[in-house]
């Protein structure tokens, strides 16, 4: 279904080196998103300056770069099964709100909104590695008529 919204979700290196994928991932499972694509990798220096355009002259820039490249991370594509009423936009907050005391590694990266989605799914995925599905608890997650 083309209507609902991906998002590319980035398990940053701290994530990964503190144990807390497992428990991240759990989290966007129980609010009803549905994982779509998802691979462990390592962001090159190159991807960092394509993923983080709009970052790249700032002075805080390079240590971005040393963070985000300094460990393995796992990229994820995440559909919407739930509409935004729901409260869907305050969970990748709480994560790091939960998890996370600092101004950097904040452990996960979510896509902006639907445009910032589609250019950076596209630098971590290729068409064929993304494995839309529709699972069958979706009607019991939403009524018919709730569009
Ligand atoms: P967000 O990830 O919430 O969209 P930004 O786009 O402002 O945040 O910044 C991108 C990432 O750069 C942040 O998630 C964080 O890891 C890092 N970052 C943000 N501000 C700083 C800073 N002042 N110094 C170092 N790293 C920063
Ligand atoms: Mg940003």
């Amino acid at each position: 279904d083309d209507s609902m919204e991906r998002t590319l979700i980035l398990l940053k290196p701290d994530c990964v080196q503190r144990r807390l994928m497992g428990r991240v991932l759990a989290r966007f499972e129980d609010k009803g998103l549905n994982i779509i694509a998802m691979k462990m990798m390592r962001v090159t220096p190159d991807l960092a300056k394509k993923h983080y355009a709009e970052h790249v002259k700032k002075d805080w820039y390079p240590a971005l770069e040393g963070f985000i490249t300094g460990g393995p991370i796992v990229a994820a594509v995440v559909e919407e099964m739930l509409g935004a009423t729901s409260g869907l936009k305050a969970a990748p907050g709480t994560v790091r709100g939960d998890f996370s005391s600092s101004r950097q590694m904040n452990l996960v990266h979510g896509s902006d909104g639907p445009e910032a989605a589609q250019r950076e799914i596209a630098l971590y995925f290729l068409d064929e590695e993304i494995c839309a599905n529709e699972p069958a608890i979706s009607l019991w997650l939403r009524a018919a008529d709730e569009g």
